[in-house]
């Protein structure tokens, strides 16, 4: 049986200051559930520059089963990248990272094999990478969903050792159900996400793909969180808008 993982990814939205009153907040109920159930994991993903703040306030509420993720970062070790965060440095705090968002593909032009990059980076030092892949409206309308997961599948994932391919989280992303309140159902996303993971199998094999996670993100709340997780094939979700209001405690609360 899988772990689930419910992730909160906070985008571009409180610094330093909000950020640990927030997780203050939510920190003792949050670790509450999550000790009671060992079945379920969380993910914060906070902006770069709140993670020393929220890592601290988590230190001196220790909850296991919450883990500190970030939401990018650069594949090489160090070096002339102004801007940009290296996976030593995520890793000084984090035990998980989001790789190839979106929005990271949309806004900042980033690609399968830049994505792939950092994939590698990532299980180098040991961070569990969160993967998002995705079809947008019109590959949705026009009815190539599969063939724009298939193809992110085998670029974004290309490349990994046996070992490796067991330890990846795919987040499936509708562009479509992002942000927008309108979720894909559960049948819908389960769909997908069990041919993702047939799709997994035919490049790694049937152990690695069943022991990956693979979640659905796009306008998850607590109204729907229910419907997701009682599908056998979704095993979590990544949250948006949700996951900075206490809500994302209950999301929680209701994946247990
Ligand atoms: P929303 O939950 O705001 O739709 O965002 C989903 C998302 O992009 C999480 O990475």
């Amino acid at each position: 049986v899988r772990t689930a993982i419910i992730a909160g990814n906070w985008k571009m939205n409180l610094g330093p200051q909000q950020a640990s009153r927030f997780v203050a907040e939510i920190l003792p109920e949050l670790g509450k559930i999550v000790q009671q159930h060992s079945h379920i994991m969380s993910i914060l993903c906070p902006p770069a520059i709140s993670l020393a703040a929220v890592h601290q306030v988590m230190q001196s509420v220790p909850t296991p089963g919450v883990e500190l993720g970030a939401q990018n970062m650069y594949f090489e070790d160090k070096g002339a990248f102004t801007g940009e965060i290296a996976p030593g440095m995520v890793k000084e705090l984090c035990s998980a990272v989001i790789l190839g968002h979106s929005e990271r593909r949309g806004y900042f032009h980033e690609t399968d094999e830049l994505v792939n990059k950092k994939v590698h980076a990532a299980l180098h030092y040991d961070l569990l990478p969160i993967v998002c892949i995705g079809e947008n409206t019109d590959q949705y309308e026009s009815g190539e969903t599969q063939a724009v997961i298939k193809a992110q599948v085998e670029q974004s994932l290309a490349g990994l050792n046996e070992e490796q391919a067991g330890k990846i989280v795919i987040a499936y992303e509708p562009i479509w159900a992002i942000g927008t309140g309108k979720a894909a159902s559960a049948t819908e996303a389960g769909h997908v996400i069990h041919l993702i993971r047939h799709i997994y199998a035919e490049i790694y094999g049937d152990t690695a793909a069943q022991a990956i996670r693979i979640l659905y993100g796009g306008s998850v709340t607590s109204a729907n969180i229910g419907e997701f997780i009682a599908h056998p094939d979704i095993d979590g979700g990544l949250i948006g808008g949700a996951s900075i209001k206490s809500d994302f405690v209950e999301i929680v609360r209701k994946s247990a």
